[in-house]
């Protein structure tokens, strides 16, 4: 089958350590600090088949570049690649992913061949202290797929069962090209869900709402709080184009914060200005620039206000510890969308076309086109860029 590998040159950097366990698999914990000089390509490998009883082979219709995947392909000026995060190479990267299912295992009981099917990235192992105490994303044996197992950039993948989400539901009101579209949406904007519902515990109807970065976990947290009742939503980006779908998914100002700069005015101000001094109840931080953001968040918090950090980012902010104190505010962080519900909420979501969040989705390129939808995605003018695999 055709698969988008990525490969690297295992180089730890000065300082950098790796355990026999690291070197023995190819598997750096620190990925920046190790992999050098990244290389891609499209090409042919081997099929996979189904080896355990609960696994699925899924063909691939859909795959959504990530920043994650942009983090493999960047670089810093001496070669290293950007993403922190564990890393595994040579690789079949990405992870956000939509299929039909063509194969089954035995034991496999709540999917049949033609079922479409949207995946969790994270493969939670479900028999760790934190996977049976339900907090599937933080996993202790945790595989990311198109990172440190193989990944969705393929004509198929196997997946187990656990993993795997029915989408037939979405046939009632969407064509089947636009299905596998959302489908592989539900991982992104399931990180925003994650942050706001269950890390965040949910907003009231009536809240204001900041979003900061408005690339597709940020325009996912826009829609999501519009539809649970925020009065008020603020989204600033550098880029028109994603404020602009930002407007469209229901946020009520949009501000460029490069235009702001220009003009002497901070993002803080234009928050107390539009909550009449009162702050945002709660705030996203998904621009992955925590050094600039957090200081404007933390200054226009509501009181009892919830800064949830979902950006990952190998870095540290300044927080100004006596602001939580006064205001009774807090700081969450939270990763991923496994478990809570999470994707069975937004599935039915999709299904009753109550979430609308197609208009994330900015540019399509063929399975063929995956390299320069790559090299595109270093612009990040997207909303998210989709590859049509299959
Ligand atoms: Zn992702
Ligand atoms: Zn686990």
């Amino acid at each position: 089958m055709r698969a988008f590998v990525a490969d690297g040159q295992w180089a730890p950097r000065d300082g950098y350590k790796p355990t026999k366990e690291e070197i023995a698999k190819k598997r750096a914990s620190i990925g920046s600090s190790v992999w050098r000089n990244p290389a891609f390509e499209l090409k042919n490998i081997p099929t996979p088949n189904i080896v355990e009883s609960d696994e699925i082979l899924i063909a691939v219709k859909r795959c959504g570049i990530c920043g994650s995947d942009t983090h493999l392909y960047e670089t810093s000026p001496d070669g290293y690649i950007q993403f922190s995060g564990p890393v595994s190479l040579p690789q079949v990267i990405g992870h956000e992913y939509s299929g039909v299912v063509v194969k089954k295992g035995s034991g496999v009981r709540n999917f049949k061949e033609g079922d479409m099917a949207a995946v969790e990235s994270i493969n939670w192992c479900g028999t760790c202290t934190p996977c049976r105490s339900g907090a599937f994303n933080q996993c202790a044996n945790v595989e990311l797929i198109g990172i440190t197992a193989p990944g969705a950039l393929a004509e198929f993948i196997t997946a187990k069962e656990r993993h795997c989400w029915n989408i037939n539901s979405l046939r009632r009101i969407y064509p089947e090209d636009d299905i596998f579209d959302l489908g592989a949406l539900i991982e992104p904007v399931g990180c925003a869900y994650n942050g706001i519902f269950i890390g965040g515990g949910g907003i009231k109807p009536g809240s204001a709402v900041v979003v900061f970065g408005a690339g597709p976990i940020g325009l996912a947290a826009v829609a999501l709080s519009r539809l649970a009742g925020a009065n008020l939503i603020i989204a600033f980006d550098v880029h028109n184009k994603r404020l602009d779908i930002a407007r469209g998914l229901g946020a009520d100002y949009v501000f460029n914060v490069k235009e702001l700069q220009k003009a002497g005015i901070l993002p803080r101000e234009k928050i107390m200005e539009l909550t009449d001094g009162t702050g945002a109840e709660l705030q996203v931080e998904a621009a992955g620039a925590a050094r600039k953001t957090v200081p404007e968040m933390e200054n226009s918090l509501a009181v009892n206000g919830k800064l949830i950090y979902l950006g990952r980012s190998a870095t540290s902010a300044e927080v100004t510890l006596d602001l939580l104190v006064s205001g009774a505010n807090s700081i969450i962080g939270v990763r991923g969308h496994s478990g809570h519900g999470i994707y069975n909420n937004i599935i039915r979501l999709l299904s009753t076309g109550k979430l609308q969040i197609k208009d994330i989705i900015t540019s399509y390129y063929d399975f063929s086109e995956t390299l320069p939808a790559l090299k595109n995605s270093v612009e990040r003018q997207d909303g998210k860029c989709m590859i049509r695999v299959g």
